[in-house]
């Protein structure tokens, strides 16, 4: 009974993040309002942080990573202008949660991370809430998974010095790439790359704050 009153309280709460952090944000896109809506926050994070899931802070996941504010997870997503079918690379999986929302609006994701616990609290987590659709890749460095290459999208969660090569080499035809890269003078920017046969458009489309990207191999 306690535990079904507190899945109502965060049901509730999920609309209100939807409402007041996303939409009234300036978030537009209803695929990614929707599947925002339906993903548990709540079960990405630790049992002592779940009553904070819904506000739109970045929290602690361990390891001194972080899951990302929702607003930014939504931004993120529809930047990327995901459509179903789509296969998207994401690179940092940490707690799963933008692996579960990409899911949540139709595509295959594959997603990879470099810190062993969390990619195991990720798989079984991404398991049990039944996100099939997600396949998950423990790996160090920035090789991505060229295995199952080309990608139609890619997107980098954490923040780089500059643009990996065996990333861009993994973006298929007409393919949108999302990362944050380091600035000169300090602070990061979100980038938007898109691939037109041999060329690449870069577009600025906002400040980030996320965490390093581990570039070496371990
Ligand atoms: N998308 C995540 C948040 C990402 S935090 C979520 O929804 O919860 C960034 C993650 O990127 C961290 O877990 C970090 O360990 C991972 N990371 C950093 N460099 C990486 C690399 N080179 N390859 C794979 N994962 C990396």
């Amino acid at each position: 009974m306690a535990r079904e009153a507190a899945s109502v309280d965060q049901k509730f709460r999920r609309r209100a993040m939807v409402r007041e952090q996303l939409r009234a944000k300036g978030i537009e896109d209803e695929a990614v309002l929707d599947a925002m809506g339906r993903v548990k926050r709540h079960e990405f994070v630790q049992e002592a942080l779940q009553a904070q899931a819904y506000s739109d802070n970045a929290l602690p996941i361990g390891y001194g990573q972080t899951i990302s504010q929702p607003f930014v997870v939504a931004k993120m997503s529809s930047l990327l202008r995901v459509e179903p079918g789509m296969r998207v690379l994401e690179i940092g999986t940490g707690s799963g949660y933008q692996a579960a929302v990409l899911a949540e609006m139709g595509a295959e994701v594959f997603s990879v991370e470099r810190i062993k616990p969390l990619y195991h609290d990720a798989l079984k987590r991404l398991n049990a809430m039944r996100y099939f659709g997600v396949k998950l890749r423990l790996a160090a460095g920035v090789l991505g998974w060229p295995e199952e290459a080309p990608f139609d999208r890619i997107l980098v969660t954490a923040g780089g010095e500059e643009l990996p090569r065996s990333l861009l080499d993994q973006l298929g035809e007409e393919g949108l790439m999302l990362l944050p890269l380091k600035v000169p003078g300090g602070g990061q920017r979100l980038f938007r790359l898109q691939r037109r046969g041999d060329r690449i458009g870069k577009q600025d489309v906002g400040e980030a704050h996320f965490v390093p990207l581990v570039e070496e191999q371990a």
